[in-house]
């Protein structure tokens, strides 16, 4: 109970308030500790905020920088933009696309007739060879696929929130494929399916999903040589 208390005054301490009884009117509307006769200790609005979202179950979802944000140098600002649903990334790398990953990543797309003009934009071939490779992120998090889609904006940059990521900086071009900069996923099922496609287990720094051993042998790998 001690170490409890310990843990959630550390995590909450900055949004803990010492309020005394007669201010509350004896009304104790958010989580408190009494800490002497008269006085409590409770959490102010965003310290309720704050711990709703600690006690949710947490979700992931994937982010994938476009060879466009590459393009642009966006990586950075993209990033930072993220920061604001304070989720933490539990996986990165960098990806060179190939048809195959991108038939298989836009599934749903694979009959549409712009597939082509699509794989030609994801893959980065429509900026030339230094940018075919992506940035791909596993975010974890309350709510991560819902605040990530948000702060990302509609599919279409024309029809985009101006102020997120892809009202601010996607484009239709002239094949008329939207360029808008990053994709993320759409729902739970997506992100499960796209994690599985894009990671391995072990480049994921927690066992998100079921796992199982394998013994492989015979099988040539590549070292540092
Ligand atoms: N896209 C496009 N034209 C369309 C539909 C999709 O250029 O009419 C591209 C666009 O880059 C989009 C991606 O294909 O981000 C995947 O489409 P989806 O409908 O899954 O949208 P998203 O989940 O990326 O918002
Ligand atoms: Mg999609």
């Amino acid at each position: 109970m001690g170490n409890m208390f310990l843990e959630c005054f550390v995590k909450f301490y900055d949004k803990m308030v010492v309020g005394d009884l007669h201010h509350t009117g004896g009304n104790y509307i958010y989580p408190f500790i009494f800490i002497s006769n008269n006085h409590i200790l409770y959490l102010n609005r965003k310290g309720v905020q704050a711990m709703t979202e600690a006690t949710k179950k947490p979700q992931y979802t994937m982010i994938i920088l476009k060879p466009d944000a590459l393009v642009k140098s966006l990586t950075g600002n993209i990033l930072a933009r993220f920061l604001e649903a304070r989720l933490k990334i539990i996986g990165a790398k960098v990806v060179k696309v190939s048809r195959e990953l991108v038939e298989q990543h836009y599934a749903h797309l694979k009959d549409e007739p712009f597939f082509d003009d699509l794989y030609e934009y994801f893959s980065g071939k429509t900026y030339g060879p230094e940018y075919e490779r992506v940035l791909v992120f596993v975010y974890k998090g309350a709510d991560a696929i819902s605040k990530v889609r948000r702060i990302a904006g509609a599919t279409n940059p024309l029809e985009a929130d101006p102020i997120s990521i892809r009202g601010a900086y996607g484009r239709i071009n002239k094949k008329g494929i939207m360029e808008n900069v990053i994709h993320c996923s759409d729902s739970e099922e997506s992100a499960k399916r796209e994690i599985h496609l894009w990671f391995d287990p072990d480049e994921i720094i927690e066992e998100i999903y079921p796992t199982k051993k394998v013994i492989k042998s015979n099988c040539e790998v590549i070292e540092w040589a």
